[in-house]
């Protein structure tokens, strides 16, 4: 008999999703977690902080407001990072103690320390004090999560050259700032300390950033960006980054040399698994610490699973805590269903950004006919009672069959709206549903409406022509 039926590494979404899922289904469980980590990544380093961050940025700053109440409208003159903090470390208190209850509600066992594998169905429990505990397990779940890349070549000293850990930790709002990469992590930073005065400069490789985004949404953010005095360095490779007092020196290799106050680092994460012992259960791990699974999240042992960020792609809380219970029900035997293949993605930039299914590049890329419905919130009532002139909404609408192909989502409230045309595609809905529906009025989900009218008309014209050759 072993001493649980599952056993969860890491707490973050992944790993509790998984041990209440388990749980539920009358299982005695425990979740291994270091201490000052319960929630993982999500609650104590990434999603709750820099979501919280931003809250705090836009209301202290009073950015969204200016349009009604003038360029010089503020909460706050001088916005120190105890302002900043306060919040977050509010919000980040109060979801542990909602994680810590819900594990307790459904008699998880919360052990505390740093688990590695003895072999593959028995997890040493490493306290700090450095004494070990061993725990057996019928199955196992590893959602140990990601740390921030650091490139060997740079020096960090979590103060002047830094990772997106260390940000929510800096003793003043810097001045001036240096993001080294664009991802999604990096762009978000960049618009928040933007917003609060500090000149931001963004080095990317590529000649592009968000990619995987509509690329007249990623035009209009880097437009607002660049309104924050944010200033794109694209097709640049960073040769070093000098620290010196009171500063440092990011040197490009086209010669060109940055001072800043502070540079983040925003290169990619690498996954949690060098501390696991894998080889004591048969698995491995790639060169990026992250581990493969099949279609149900199992491994190559098939009674250890692996979710969340430590598998890879797409690496988000929200996918992370989908898999964890996909995975748990899996490994109890409960019958599950596929994820649905219609995941949304929200970029809290600000303005942020969201969308589900398809890009218009996608769908050009592939040869399939689509056409494009507008509504842009300045022609919505509450746009304008809100303030927000340059927020849009864009669907792209199959003519062949009327669905929608995908839905784009720029400015206030995007990643919410943005789950109506998920619920509609979803269903099988096509325009139709949203050009006769009724919305409340004065809201910004009205630009459904507009945008599904908009698609309607453009398709109507093609109609009415191609009828009349
Ligand atoms: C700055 C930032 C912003 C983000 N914003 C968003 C967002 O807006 N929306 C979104 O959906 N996602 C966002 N993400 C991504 C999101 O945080 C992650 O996808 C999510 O936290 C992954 O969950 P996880 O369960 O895989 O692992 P994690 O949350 O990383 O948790 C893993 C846990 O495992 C523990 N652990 C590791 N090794 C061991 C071990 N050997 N023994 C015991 N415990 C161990 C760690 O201490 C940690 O607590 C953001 C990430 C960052 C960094």
């Amino acid at each position: 008999m072993a001493d649980f039926d599952v056993v969860v590494l890491g707490s973050g979404p992944g790993g509790q999703k998984a041990a209440i899922a388990a749980a539920k289904l009358g299982k005695n469980v425990a979740i291994v977690e270091k201490r000052h980590m319960i929630g993982g990544v999500c609650i104590n380093t990434g999603t709750i902080p820099s979501k919280t961050l931003r809250e705090a940025v836009l209301y202290l700053t009073g950015l969204n407001q200016r349009e009604l109440y003038g360029a010089s409208y503020r909460v706050k003159e001088e916005i120190t990072v105890a302002d900043l903090g306060m919040r977050t470390q509010h919000v980040i208190g109060r979801e542990i103690q909602v994680i810590r209850s819900q594990l307790a509600r459904n008699k998880v066992a919360v052990l505390q320390g740093t688990g590695r594998f003895l072999d593959a169905h028995t997890i040493g429990v490493v306290h700090e004090e450095g004494k070990e505990t061993k725990v057996t397990a019928e199955k196992i779940v590893i959602a140990t999560g990601t740390s921030p890349a650091r490139p060997a070549s740079v020096e960090f000293d979590d103060r002047t050259v830094i990772d997106s850990d260390a940000i929510l930790h800096l003793d003043r709002v810097p001045e001036t700032l240096v993001v080294v990469g664009a991802g999604v992590i990096g762009i978000e930073y960049a618009s928040m300390f933007a917003a609060l005065g500090t000149k931001v400069t963004v080095i990317e490789r590529r000649e592009r950033m968000l990619e995987f985004c509509d690329l007249e949404i990623v035009e209009a953010l880097k437009y607002h960006l660049r309104d924050l005095a944010v200033t794109f360095r694209f097709g640049e490779n960073v040769a070093a980054v000098e620290r010196r007092p009171g500063g440092a020196l990011t040197l490009l290799e086209s010669g060109k040399k940055i001072p800043a106050d502070c540079v983040m680092y925003s290169a990619g994460r690498q996954g949690k698994t060098a501390e696991l012992c894998l080889e004591a259960a048969g698995l491995t791990a790639d060169d990026r610490g992250r581990i493969s699974v099949d279609g149900d999240y199992a491994t190559e042992v098939p009674h250890i699973y692996a979710v969340g960020d430590v598998i890879g792609f797409p690496a988000l809380a929200a996918t992370s805590m989908e898999q964890g219970r996909l995975a748990a029900q899996h490994a109890c035997g409960e019958p599950v269903g596929d994820m649905d293949d219609l995941p949304p993605i929200g970029i809290y930039t600000i303005p942020e950004i969201s969308f589900v299914g398809k890009s218009e590049d996608e769908l050009t890329r592939d040869k399939v006919p689509f056409e494009v419905g507008i509504s842009r919130y300045r022609e919505l009532a509450r746009g304008q009672i809100i303030g927000d002139s340059y927020g849009m909404l864009k669907l792209l609408v199959s003519p062949e069959d009327r669905r929608l192909l995908g839905v784009h989502v720029f400015g206030t409230g995007a990643t919410e709206l943005v789950h109506i045309g998920q619920t509609v595609m979803g269903c099988g809905g096509t325009v139709d549903y949203l050009v006769n529906a009724v919305f409340n009025y004065p809201t910004l989900a009205e630009s459904y409406k507009v945008a599904a009218l908009d698609a309607m008309n453009k398709m109507r014209v093609v109609a009415r022509l191609t009828a009349g050759m």
